[in-house]
């Protein structure tokens, strides 16, 4: 296999990816933000990790992955005070949906989720902000602690934003902001009426949201690791300040490398709850879309490149599954001893390393799905031969499936809309026994045995195990 290379945004250039100790990659992905559910546009970014982490482990890596939740910032305060609610039980809400959301992508579990409430991250980010003013980069002003961004020569390096006429003493309070408007920045804010606040040794106040990844990030990572991650609209002021926090304070090296994923957009704009045009995975799935069918499209596109979003986008993605998983079935069904001829290995072996050459080159999903279809278009033409043996059929499967551990979405569907299924006619089955149209109830029944769908009736529902 060839090097796993990748575009470092700090710099700009394709690099080799190579973790700092041998077989082990730490990184950390910033997180949703949890003052409602993520939509499909943070989803891309998720699922574009979600493939970096699988072909790490596919390249026999072990992956420690951190994925922040943000659960305090100036948006989730104002969510809690709108609802009603005590901040961490406001933002519980949206994180569970998130592990939901999570499951039916079928996105892998990351190792750690830091929520930035968690007193030890709390106490992390009180002993960083200490840290910055023992080397002279934070001044306080109105009871806020700010970082002084003309203190460290190098700020600016990640965004390649220009510091130089940057106005003395012009800060910002707010968690966002525009690249035109690079100031000093608020790393631990005063007490307001009506915010959450916390009494630390650094005064009473809550973290800036900037703070908090620099914080989580060295405490469950090391002061360096291997790779950072986001959206791209994290480069600035998010990342760039993640930064020059963590170096300012240690004097090392924050993160090696630097990746951020592309836009999925809508006609033409940023997939983004302000701007109202977003869709969440399962307002889609009520629209009767599989979830798989939003992972594939999501993953399809190469992430340096915007995703444009529409259903049409969709069903061809469900149709692409389809023919995936209509193929793995007919070579289920080959039952001729044999061993795979030369030809099926050489096919499955070029189409491999296609997709690892693929996957090399900076994560190009969409070649690597061009290699993924030669091999079915190689299996179909195979079928089509009477002379395809079990060896054949299982060398084809096999190839599909190690690509698969990458993709996740393959060979999964028949599973999901069976259970859809099973779920409806129990429903059916249900009414037409509240209606004691027994009948239709049995029909039901003897229909879901012949499915291999076995039911039993119990005082709390029914349920239904296969046989
Ligand atoms: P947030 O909850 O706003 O902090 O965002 C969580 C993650 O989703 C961040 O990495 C964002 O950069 C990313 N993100 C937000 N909107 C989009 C989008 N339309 N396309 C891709 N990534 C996005
Ligand atoms: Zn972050």
């Amino acid at each position: 296999m060839t090097e796993l290379k990748l575009t470092n945004t700090l710099g700009g250039k394709l690099e080799p990816f190579e973790p700092m100790e041998q077989g082990h990659v730490r990184m950390y992905t910033c997180g949703l933000t949890v003052y409602n559910r993520g939509h499909i546009g943070n989803f891309r970014t998720f699922v574009s990790q979600d493939v970096l982490r699988r072909f790490l482990q596919y390249k026999g890596l072990r992956v420690t992955q951190v994925m922040n939740f943000t659960d305090v910032d100036d948006k989730t305060i104002k969510g809690a005070r709108e609802a009603g609610m005590p901040l961490r039980d406001y933002t519980q809400q949206f994180i569970d949906l998130f592990y939901e959301d999570c499951d039916s992508l079928n996105i892998q579990r990351a190792e750690h989720y830091p929520r930035a409430t968690d007193q030890e991250y709390l106490d992390a980010m009180v002993e960083l902000v200490q840290k910055l003013e023992k080397n002279g980069h934070t001044y306080t002003s109105d009871g806020s602690i700010y970082f002084k961004v003309n203190s460290l020569p190098d700020y600016g390096k990640l965004s390649k934003i220009d510091v130089e006429g940057m106005q003395d003493g012009a800060r910002v309070d707010s968690d966002e902001y525009e690249k035109e408007n690079a100031r000093d920045f608020v790393l631990w804010k005063g007490p307001k009426e009506g915010e959450d606040s916390w009494d630390t040794a650094i005064g009473p106040g809550r973290p800036g949201w900037h703070l908090e990844c620099s914080a989580m990030g060295m405490k469950l990572l090391g002061e360096t690791f291997d790779l950072h991650a986001g959206g791209i609209d994290l480069i600035f002021p998010h990342h760039e300040n993640e930064i020059a926090q963590s170096e300012g304070a240690t004097g090392k090296p924050f993160a090696r490398h630097w990746m951020h994923t592309e836009f999925l957009i809508v006609e033409g704009e940023k997939m983004s709850k302000s701007k109202g045009n977003f869709f969440t995975v399962n307002e889609l799935v009520k629209e009767g879309y599989s979830p798989m069918a939003i992972r594939y499209l999501l993953l399809s596109v190469y992430y340096r490149q915007q995703l444009n979003f529409t259903r049409e986008g969709i069903e061809q993605a469900a149709t692409a599954i389809r023919r995936v998983d209509d193929l793995l079935d007919r070579l289920s069904a080959v039952d001729k001893d044999g061993e795979p001829s030369e030809t099926t290995t050489m096919t499955v072996e070029t189409a491999l390393g296609e997709f690892e050459d693929a996957m090399d080159d900076d994560l190009n999903t969409s070649k690597a799905l061009a290699s993924l279809f030669d091999l079915v278009r190689g299996g179909n033409t195979a079928l089509t031969s009477s002379s395809m043996t079990k060896g054949d059929a299982e060398a084809f499967r096999d190839g599909i499936e190690r690509m698969n551990t990458v993709f996740g979405v393959f060979g999964r569907s028949e599973k999901v809309s069976l259970d859809a299924e099973v779920e409806a006619l129990i429903e059916e089955r249900r009414k037409a026994r509240s209606e004691r149209d027994f009948a239709r109830s049995d029909a039901i029944r003897d229909e879901l045995i012949a499915k291999g769908i076995v039911l039993e009736d119990t005082p709390a529902g029914t349920r239904w195990r296969r046989k």
